[in-house]
């Protein structure tokens, strides 16, 4: 026997804290002990290159293999190696200073406990009940060494028969984690985090099928691409090669993504990476995880939120900086300069991105517009420095399809949709066909109507009410186009109180009952040629209730009815017509007056009919009346 030792830790017992608390991510073992073995297989390659190591580099792929019998996963390399008194300053020494602490903070993050204090090494005895290494240093003449713990701090070291250089991390998998003995699992979990390291990683030998059965070939199975499409130089790729590589990423993604960024930065920091703008259309929370982090080719994680901003959450692809520290906690990451700094940049870069296709590919870019208008506007409301970029670009749709960033629509409608308080009224619609009369009834105004049925509409134009100035957002039913357009003092309605009242009885006993919905009656002078009843529905209530929607804690307004406004306009003859038939009727006559007119049942029902609003026994009574009438 070389040596017989304690581990060097300064807490009694590391490995019940191993145990105890690496519980939950017990899988990461595996990713740090191939990682090891690629990062001693690319120190040889190192030394190689400067002629340190004069010998055969050979076949470098890292090998994984599982012996069911012994119960073992093994590990092997031909990398550097270790000397002995290299085991002993990297195994048998591991620095614990304030451990306790540390552990008490993080106790539900794996990682976190694992980065701080190096322990990659020993998250193996998560699942093992003994590790040993063999190993031998690529050095002349070194002897190769064999280290075995069986999880207390006692090790030993002896000097061993190896033939050829590197290092076997043999694990001697304990039984509750029997499950790490199976071919499958391991092979996801290479699959996993060592898809794209940058030495092969074997795993058994690739199968076929033959004579009704898989049998293994002579070929290696390969599980890693080791020159993955990040981290080559953008110049020499071709748009096949991207689309390709996001197949390889998402397989079960059918759509092809719009475009995509390749990111290649190496100072102040270092950053790689392909970001692809894949075709949004709805529901937010569905799109995201799909950005895997990277640092130096091991994957981290595919959860990116706190190290990039949230709107970016919703692309894909890759992001690959060994400048982001990995094994802290996301409360940590957030507060981190290169995180910040790293954020900032890709922030930018999709700014520049989106800029640069609308300024050289505008037509392209408005065909695109649909699939892209959540990502931007969830950016620009998000993102101050987005919005200060995007508001150039972001673009508005009006009902006939044509597209205007928000400049070019300000200067479309200004002359003629501002009021006379100034405010430049910018009229919408959520739906074409529901407020089509409204919409009808704008246009003859010579004003232009915008489509904004989107999932962050409401938000959206909340925050533009807020940035422009003197802009509002005003949806076309929201109000006669006379008032949400008020170009001059209003025509004062001449009816004495009494006659409204008896108008309002008479207009809401006709008016059905429904659930959630309230109606109010309201008298304008509108002109003869106006229409004589209309149904309309506060902008503002009806958009607090959209937000309440999508936001919490404004669940409030969510519970609140909807308020419709009925709108006579006191000007139409029709209108005089039924001022004259109830003024001076007591309550019973107008109630009979109502049960009986036809022209009132007809005007109410139409003016719901334009709303879309008249609906089931209602709509079958007017149909009936109707044909009556003829
Ligand atoms: P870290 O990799 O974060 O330094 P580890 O506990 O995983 O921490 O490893 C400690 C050290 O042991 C490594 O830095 C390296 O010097 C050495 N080591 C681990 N695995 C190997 C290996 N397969 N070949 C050579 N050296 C290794």
């Amino acid at each position: 026997m070389l040596q017989k030792g304690h581990i060097g830790v300064t807490t009694d017992n590391i490995f019940p804290i191993i145990k105890k608390f690496l519980y939950s991510d017990h899988e990461i073992f595996l990713r740090e002990i191939v990682s090891n073995a690629v990062d001693a297989t690319q120190k040889l390659k190192t030394l190689a290159d400067v002629g340190e190591y004069k010998e055969e580099l050979g076949n470098l792929a890292v090998r994984v293999s599982i012996d069911k019998e012994a119960k073992t996963l093994t590990v092997s390399d031909r990398g550097i190696g270790m000397t002995a008194e290299e085991m002993d300053k990297y195994i048998n020494q591991i620095a614990l200073s304030s451990a306790n602490d540390f552990l008490d903070k993080y106790k539900e993050n794996a990682n976190a406990i694992i980065g701080h204090f190096g322990l990659g090494f020993y998250s193996t005895f998560m699942v093992s009940k003994m590790v040993e290494i063999v190993t031998k240093s690529y050095r002349e003449d070194a002897p190769a060494v064999k280290w075995s713990c069986d999880g207390t701090p006692e090790y030993t070291m002896e000097a061993v028969e190896k033939a050829d250089r590197g290092t076997d991390i043999i694990l001697h998998i304990d039984d509750e984690n029997l499950e790490f003995l199976e071919n499958g699992k391991i092979e996801a979990l290479l699959k996993k985090y060592c898809k794209f390291l940058p030495i092969p990683v074997v795993f058994g030998k690739k199968q076929e099928w033959k004579d009704g059965k898989y049998v293994d070939t002579d070929e290696d199975n390969v599980i890693n691409d080791v020159n993955p499409l990040w981290k080559e130089k953008p110049a020499g790729l071709t748009d096949e090669n991207y689309l390709k590589f996001y197949r390889e990423l998402y397989p079960m993604t059918m759509d092809e993504p719009l475009f995509w960024i390749h990111l290649n930065v190496d100072y102040p920091f270092n950053l790689t990476g392909i970001l692809y703008f894949p075709k949004i259309k709805n529901s937010l929370d569905l799109q995201r995880n799909r950005i895997q982090l990277y640092s130096n080719q091991v994957f981290v994680t595919d959860s990116v939120e706190g190290i990039v901003p949230e709107f970016l959450t919703l692309l894909h692809g890759v992001i690959d900086s060994p400048d982001i520290p990995l094994n802290v906690s996301r409360s940590y990451l957030q507060s981190d300069n290169n995180v910040k700094k790293i954020s900032n940049h890709i922030t930018k870069k999709v700014a520049d991105k989106l800029e640069e296709l609308f300024k050289k590919e505008r037509t392209q870019f408005e065909e695109k517009w649909d699939s892209l208008k959540l990502f931007v506007e969830y950016g620009m409301l998000s993102e101050e420095k987005f919005y200060e970029r995007a508001h150039k670009f972001a673009l508005v749709k009006n009902i006939d399809n044509k597209c205007f960033t928000l400049e070019e629509y300000k200067t479309l409608v200004e002359s003629n949709q501002t009021d006379k308080h100034g405010n430049v009224i910018y009229l919408y619609t959520t739906n074409k066909e529901e407020q089509y009369a409204h919409i009808d009834t704008a246009k003859e105004k010579g004003y232009d109507v915008l489509l904004m049925d989107g999932q962050l509409d409401a938000h959206f134009m909340g925050m533009l009410e807020q940035k422009l100035e003197k802009t509002r957002f005003v949806r076309v039913d929201s109000d006669t186009i006379e008032h949400i357009i008020e170009k001059e003092d209003a025509v004062a309605v001449e009816l004495t109180d009494k006659q409204k009242e008896s108008l309002t009885e008479i207009v809401k006993a006709d008016l059905p009952t429904m659930e959630k919905i309230e109606f109010h009656v309201d008298f304008k002078a509108l002109g003869e040629t106006a229409k004589p009843i209309q149904v309309t529905q506060n902008e503002f209530s009806r958009r607090m209730k959209e937000m309440s929607a999508m936001q919490q804690g404004m669940a409030f307004y969510g519970e609140m009815p909807d308020m419709y406004q009925t709108i006579l306009n006191v000007d139409h003859p029709l209108v005089k017509e039924l001022i004259a038939e109830t003024d001076g009727k007591e309550k019973d006559e107008l109630a009979i007056f109502a049960t009986t007119s036809t022209k009132l049942k007809q005007m109410v029902d139409l003016a719901l009919l334009a709303n879309g609003m008249l609906k089931g026994e209602a709509l079958s009574n007017f149909v009936k009346r109707s044909f009556e009438m003829i």
